[in-house]
């Protein structure tokens, strides 16, 4: 583990150095060690699964969206 066992939901500040080289004072995200400004973003999935996982709630999401584009069309 990369943390400290911490309660879920808990938020503590997030202590990021900021421009002005003073400790970042915005709580971090739940589960996080950092808040929303500094945590960074998901660089997606890492495994065969996940990647399985996500392509196909993408086919569903495009497929529901050419469903709605359809209808208008036709319409
Ligand atoms: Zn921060």
């Amino acid at each position: 583990m990369r943390s400290p066992a911490r309660p879920p939901g808990h938020r503590a500040p997030c202590g990021a150095l900021t421009r002005k080289k003073q400790p970042c004072r915005a709580l971090s995200e739940p589960g996080r060690q950092r808040c929303r400004f500094h945590g960074g973003q998901s660089t997606g999935p890492k495994t065969p699964e996940g990647r399985a996982r996500i392509a196909e709630a993408q086919r569903r999401r495009w497929a529901a969206w050419r469903a709605t584009k359809k209808a208008q069309e036709d319409g």
